[in-house]
């Protein structure tokens, strides 16, 4: 029996020659990640250890992207411990404001993440990389804090669930409608630790973004981790960022899948998921009239240059509905950078949109656009729990940002063909 393409990474990083679900290994890490939430916590734990150097200071990233620029007192002392703990151990990937970005926007565009590489995180959607060909995953910070000293992990490694994408997107859809059409058809829990694997010809009408969003968003399955084929798009993308020798692992054609699901992306159509569940999804068309009170287009799922540029088509020439507050996060400084340099911002400034600085903000309730008792949003984000962005009694609504953009323009929850886009 084959391996699949988590499996052959895993084993490759174990010095295996093979290894088979449910196996416990430990493996070695090409790169530990951390952010301003997390870190804080390994690090109490590395110092509670008694751990001395890291592993490897070119192989451990720390990300000041939650709360900053700090929102609050807690979130400048966070931060200033992170900041204390890179420079005492010299780590080289060290992003403070003015360099930040929302991690795995960021990871990828720095050329920190390479095909056939093993990453942790002390994130969950740490599982973003896997759109490059890698195996990565979240870990807890005390995982983190180990896999600074030690540059080692313990995994079991997991079943696999393949997708088989067939077809061709539909004007006006997106990796974020078919990521959430497949949560939307297997569940918050329908790829519970297993590793969902993206094959077949539609990969190829997939962009790098549009994978970063799926990827993203395994984790939203249960999953522990979800990966991509490399091909010549992943190649173009890593190559252009990476100078480091890489390999790239491809599923055995006798691999065994616990289940293989077909997925005809021209069948999918603009999907949002509804309170309080990334499953609870429905196509726009079936919405109903959803008024929305804010509408956020950023975060590590969908804040990257092709994102901005899609709300731009969509907003160019129009206005936001003065109900709806319009935020747009631009997820790195230098999506900033290309999207300021574009135009972009002209058209969002005149639709009435404010434009923030790269932050995971709202996201998950931090800052910059928290909702109120009964208010409603749709955000590109990829969490809709009961509170994530503020009030418990508010709501959040998962969508594209060709969808969120539309909404922003007619107040209620709408696709970009009712603008006759
Ligand atoms: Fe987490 Fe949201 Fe930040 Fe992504 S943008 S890393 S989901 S808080």
């Amino acid at each position: 029996m084959g391996m699949t393409m988590s499996q052959k990474i895993l084993a490759a990083h174990a010095g295996l020659d093979r290894v088979t679900p449910g196996q416990l290994i430990r493996a070695r890490l090409d790169l530990v990640l951390g952010n301003d939430i997390t870190a804080p916590v390994a690090v109490n734990e590395y110092r509670k250890a008694g751990f001395g150097p890291v592993f490897d200071k070119d192989k451990i990233a720390l990300v000041l992207d939650h709360f900053t620029p700090n929102k609050d007192i807690k979130a400048a002392e966070q931060s200033k411990q992170i900041r204390e703990f890179a420079r005492e151990k010299g780590i080289t990937h060290f992003y403070d404001v003015g360099e930040v970005g929302v991690e795995h926007a960021l990871l990828p565009e720095k050329g920190l993440v390479a095909p056939g590489e093993l990453i942790i995180g002390a994130d969950s959607h740490t599982c973003t990389y896997g759109a490059l060909g890698a195996f990565s995953t979240g870990v807890g910070s005390t995982d983190m804090a180990a896999g600074m000293a030690k540059g080692i992990a313990w995994f079991k490694v997991p079943e696999a669930i393949r997708f088989e994408l067939t077809g061709m997107l539909k004007p006006w859809v997106s990796g974020k409608d078919v990521i959430l059409h497949i949560i939307g058809k297997i569940g918050v829990d329908g790829a519970l630790y297993r590793s969902m694997e993206f094959s077949g010809d539609g990969v190829a009408e997939l962009s790098v973004d549009d994978r970063l969003c799926m990827a993203n968003m395994a984790i939203e399955a249960g999953a522990k981790n979800g990966i991509f084929p490399v091909d010549d798009i992943t190649r173009a993308y890593v190559d252009a960022r990476v100078s480091r020798p890489y390999t790239v692992y491809a599923a055995d054609p006798d691999a065994n899948y616990e289940q293989i699901i077909p997925i005809d992306l021209s069948q999918i159509k603009p999907t949002v998921a509804f309170p309080h569940l990334p499953e609870n999804t429905r196509t726009v068309d079936e919405a109903g009239d959803i008024a929305v009170d804010q509408v956020i287009i950023g975060s590590c799922t969908n804040g990257r240059l092709e994102d901005l540029r899609v709300a731009a088509e969509v907003l160019r020439g129009r206005k936001v509905s003065p109900d709806v507050r319009t935020i747009i996060i631009p997820a790195t400084q230098l999506i900033y950078r290309q999207a300021m340099d574009e135009g972009l911002f002209t058209v969002f400034l005149d639709a009435g949109c404010a434009i923030s600085t790269p932050t995971c903000g709202p996201c998950l309730g931090g800052h910059m656009g928290i909702l109120a008792r009964g208010e409603r949003a749709v955000a590109t984000t990829n969490r809709n729990f009961v509170g994530r962005m503020g009030h418990p009694e508010s709501e959040v609504y998962l969508a594209s940002p060709a969808v969120a953009a539309a909404t922003a323009v007619l107040g209620r929850i709408a696709s970009p063909e009712e603008l006759d886009l």
